[in-house]
């Protein structure tokens, strides 16, 4: 008996860690390659909301949702204001490092901590 609840207790200490960690942060990859782009926990709000609705001068929508950090990215261009979304910020187009997928932008403003806008369903859970 004393030795089936001691086992009982150990499966059970193993479920909450893997459920802690499982809640910690999980990953967000790239949806073309599976590599490691941000986590859940770089979710964050500008300008008031965390995910946003924009259309660039080509009339091509987005849909995007802004994290602080994402180590998984690859930046391409120089930084630029021109139609920029978030007014104040300059953008660089980023990708994934691993594959060269458009992923979103970066936005970095004097001052002020960078973040990324990063296209809603080219991120997967992992
Ligand atoms: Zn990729």
């Amino acid at each position: 008996m004393f030795k089936g609840s001691e086992q009982f207790e150990a499966a059970k200490l193993k479920q909450t860690r893997h459920s802690v960690q499982a809640a910690d942060a999980p990953r967000l990859v790239c949806g073309e390659c599976g590599h490691a782009i941000t986590a859940e926990s770089e979710r964050i709000t500008m300008g008031g909301a965390h995910q946003h609705t924009f259309t660039n001068p080509h009339r091509v929508t987005y849909r995007i949702a802004c994290f602080r950090d994402a180590p998984g990215c690859a930046y391409v261009g120089a930084a630029t204001d021109e139609f920029t979304w978030f007014p104040g910020y300059a953008w660089r187009i980023a990708l994934c490092a691993r594959c060269g997928a458009h992923l979103g932008w970066l936005y970095q403003k004097a001052g002020s901590a960078a973040f990324h806008g990063l296209i809603s369903g080219q991120l997967r859970a992992e």
